[in-house]
């Protein structure tokens, strides 16, 4: 029997969600404020790493043996590469869903009851009204500004600004030490910007193991950025031609142009979700059982609206789950321990599952990227893989920084979902030379 889904967001989740209810046999519709492809496809994640493959361009003929060519790709090359990339790979995604039969409705949903929302367009007419036997919330997630801390997307910018920016600064101040902060350290600095990295109290990189983040610290400053460490960034001054970052103890750093990312909340306000019969406190997300389903029966949460780790692949993993038992299809519960969270830099960090412990009960073993022949062709010999497993001897999780670490914690992540022991990845030898030797490399060091 086929039943009625809503899904509300057209990002990553989004998609991802009413692909897995429609290929389960459900009757779909997605209610997407903007075009398909979410924040991600347009403003975040996509631009962004057009911008550090860039980057990661310049470096590699900077560094490669046989050019060391100091050309570094300009805005005016960049920009329309990147316009191109976001409307090839987000009118791929609306394909996708228009073959599987998802019906699209562009507007902003709110809530009238638990199974049925109101869709209005930008100007507040109404749209729609649509009822459904389950509704998937997928709205994403919105960055934090403190008042005095906003973007005026010229000499202040933030992540979605970096779609327009027309011209390279001379040098910018880096608010934040997250994954995004880290990236765009690394983008600027690789792009022959002269960076100042203003990193709080929390050090870089504060939900990656120390060893990672104070790794990617020493590189990213002997590459030339200027790393001030403060209590915080208070607010900004204009000084010209030039912005100043004042800290609350008075110290400023000026700089042709600020750039700030220093967290997200989940885009929850706009859904009215108390006709919902859902309560969430300001800036805090829905508590989600393992088939991501909220406390209200049929009324589901996934991806960034769920809360942190906000990255993608959890995003999609989560909305999988979800799509799949609305339509009352068999799946198994989403594991949040197989979710890698990655930075992606060059090098890039990357962690998956549990990593550490309080007491024994997990235990890790770490080697050198340069372990492997692979790494000694690659312009970077720096990095790590470490390997974390219980007393069974299963593996739990890892942590890697280095050249494509994203990629190396692959098989690490498929350990951790089948429960697979150090044996089991031991006895593989992978391709060589391939960075994919390392992960099980590691295994047969411990
Ligand atoms: C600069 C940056 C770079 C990133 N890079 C990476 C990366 O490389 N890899 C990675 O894994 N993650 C990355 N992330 C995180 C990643 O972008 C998010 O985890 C991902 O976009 C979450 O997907 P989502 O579908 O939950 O939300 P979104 O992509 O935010 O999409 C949600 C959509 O829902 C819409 N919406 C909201 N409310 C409503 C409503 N009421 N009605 C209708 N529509 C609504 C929104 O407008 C939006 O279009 C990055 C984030 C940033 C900021």
């Amino acid at each position: 029997m086929s039943n009625k889904i809503i899904i509300i967001g057209g990002g990553p989740a989004g998609i991802e969600a009413a692909r897995a209810a429609a290929t389960a046999g459900s009757e779909v519709t997605l209610v997407s404020e903007g075009p398909v492809g979410g924040r991600s496809g347009w403003h975040s994640l996509l631009p962004s790493k057009v911008w550090l493959s860039a980057a990661d361009t310049a470096a590699l003929m900077a560094e490669s043996p046989f050019t060391g060519s100091q050309e570094i790709p300009t805005p005016a090359a960049i920009l329309p590469h990147l316009q191109q990339i976001k409307n090839q790979w987000n009118a791929q995604q609306a394909a996708k869903l228009d073959a599987l039969g998802v019906h699209i409705v562009t507007g902003l949903a709110s809530f009238t009851a638990a199974d049925s929302v109101i869709v209005k367009d930008n100007e507040g007419e109404h749209v729609t009204t649509l009822t459904g036997d389950a509704i998937i919330l997928a709205p994403g997630s919105v960055p934090f500004f403190p008042p005095n801390l906003k973007p005026d997307g010229k000499k202040i910018i933030a992540p979605r600004f970096l779609s327009a920016l027309k011209t390279l600064p001379a040098s910018v101040a880096v608010i934040g030490a997250g994954a995004t902060g880290t990236e765009v350290v690394y983008l600027f600095n690789r792009l022959g910007v002269a960076v100042t990295w203003i990193v709080d109290k929390f050090g870089v990189l504060p939900d990656f193991p120390p060893a990672a983040g104070e790794l990617m610290a020493d590189i990213l400053v002997k590459r030339g950025v200027n790393l001030v460490q403060v209590e915080r960034a208070d607010h900004f001054e204009d000084e010209g031609d030039e912005v100043a970052v004042v800290m609350p103890d008075g110290t400023r750093v000026k700089a042709a142009m600020a750039f700030i990312a220093i967290g997200r909340f989940s885009d929850l306000k706009r859904l009215n979700l108390e006709a919902a019969g859902l309560a969430v406190a300001e800036r805090q997300f829905p508590e989600t059982d393992p088939f991501c389903q909220t406390s209200i029966p049929g009324l589901y949460a996934v991806g960034d609206a769920a809360g942190p780790p906000m990255v993608a692949n959890r995003a999609m993993a989560m909305a999988c789950v979800a799509g799949l038992h609305a339509a009352g299809a068999n799946v198994a519960p989403f594991n949040p321990n197989s979710v890698i969270a990655a930075v992606y830099s060059e090098p890039q960090v990357a962690q998956v599952g549990i990593v550490t412990s309080d007491d024994d009960a997990i235990q890790t073993t770490r080697i050198s990227y340069s372990t492997v022949l692979k790494t000694h062709l690659l312009p970077e010999l720096e990095g790590f893989v470490e390997l974390a497993y219980d007393q069974s001897r299963k593996i739990t999780g890892g942590v890697a920084v280095g050249p494509h670490a994203g990629d190396v914690l692959a098989p690490v992540a498929l350990a951790v979902q089948v429960e697979a022991s150090l044996g089991d990845m031991a006895a593989i030898f992978a391709a060589h030379p391939t960075l994919s030797e390392l992960a099980f490399a590691v295994a047969r060091q411990a």
